[in-house]
């Protein structure tokens, strides 16, 4: 297991930047009982420049809001002030390169009924790419994602990684490094934790919206296309089209974009070195430690302003 927090680890809770061991919180919660609590999980760079960017900051944080809104939990936070206290976070715990886990929780509640407070609660570490840096064996897992009917699965609430973690523990059980999940309709949709694209004669191809998290990445990576004049379609996948593919990855903050090496056991024909989903590979890693954003950033100034009164 990741080391994500030591005696000198500092959190932010609930207003308060405090050590992570003397953090609180309530063994009687409804979040711990239910899985009912939503999360982000953010990445934040060093860049060229040397400076510390988090890559899409107001993006994510805008996402914890709908998510949380999205399940009925209050939120009474405001993205800036959230983004300034994240700058503020890694400054005090010396990082740069990091992941970045906020959470919102609800009280102790044991029924069903809705809470009056939710918390927050801000967790850095530094990590490596989530599902490493070599090219991936997948295998179809035998578990759909939550049906769109039953679950609000455009926000990223915790009781829904319980089919990730299945599906991923599935994959690694069966000697593969990560699941890909269907829909409840068999068309393929995403892996655990990252939205896919497949690679076919110059194009590109990703599961329409509708029944998989719609990504920060790949939104980026649809970005990326555009300016690289890359044609992308949305549409159904279906598995058999997938294995046709020459190429396939999968992209998401923590996973960033990873190559597939095969699918179910079938490896991809293109060498991924000579292939489009490489070139943007390259791209995605050159934009997220950009000191100049590509994307009009128009707070950042101000955290930096505000993270020198706050020192
Ligand atoms: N799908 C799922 C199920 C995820 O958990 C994630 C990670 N948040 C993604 C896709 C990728 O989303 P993002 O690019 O916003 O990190």
């Amino acid at each position: 297991m990741a080391n994500y927090y030591n005696n000198n680890t500092v959190i932010y809770h609930n207003g308060e930047f405090l050590k992570a061991v003397d953090a609180k919180t309530d063994l009687y919660g409804q979040s711990l009982h239910y899985g009912y609590a939503v999360f982000e999980g953010i990445r934040s760079y060093k860049t060229t420049s040397g400076e510390t960017k988090i890559f899409k900051a107001v993006e994510h944080y805008d996402r914890l809001q709908q998510s949380a809104l999205a399940v009925n939990l209050p939120y009474h936070w405001d993205t800036e002030e959230l983004i300034s206290a994240t700058y503020e976070l890694l400054h005090r715990n010396n990082l740069q390169d990091a992941y970045i886990r906020p959470l919102i929780y609800a009280p102790a509640n044991m029924s069903f009924v809705q809470n009056k407070e939710s918390f927050i609660v801000i967790e850095v570490w530094e990590m490596q790419p989530f599902l490493g840096e070599k090219l991936l064996k997948v295998m179809s897992s035998s578990f759909q994602r939550p049906n769109p009917k039953g679950f609000k699965i455009t926000a990223k609430v915790s009781g829904h990684y319980v089919n990730s973690i299945l599906a991923s523990q599935e994959a690694k059980a069966k000697g593969f490094d990560e699941a890909l999940l269907s829909d409840i309709n068999g068309f393929v949709a995403e892996a655990p934790g990252a939205n896919i694209f497949y690679e076919k004669d110059g194009k590109l191809f990703t599961p329409s919206l509708g029944n998989i998290l719609p990504g920060i990445t790949r939104a980026t990576v649809l970005e990326i296309c555009k300016e690289k004049g890359i044609p992308v379609t949305e549409k159904q996948i279906t598995t058999e089209e997938l294995l046709q593919a020459d190429a396939a990855f999968f992209c998401g903050t923590a996973a960033e974009v990873i190559g597939f090496e095969s699918l179910d056991g079938i490896v991809f024909k293109k060498d991924w070195n000579k292939s489009i989903s490489k070139q943007i590979q390259d791209a995605y890693k050159r934009r997220v430690t950009s000191s100049s954003s590509f994307i009009a950033e128009p707070s950042k100034e101000k955290f930096q302003q505000e993270k020198i009164v706050l020192q």
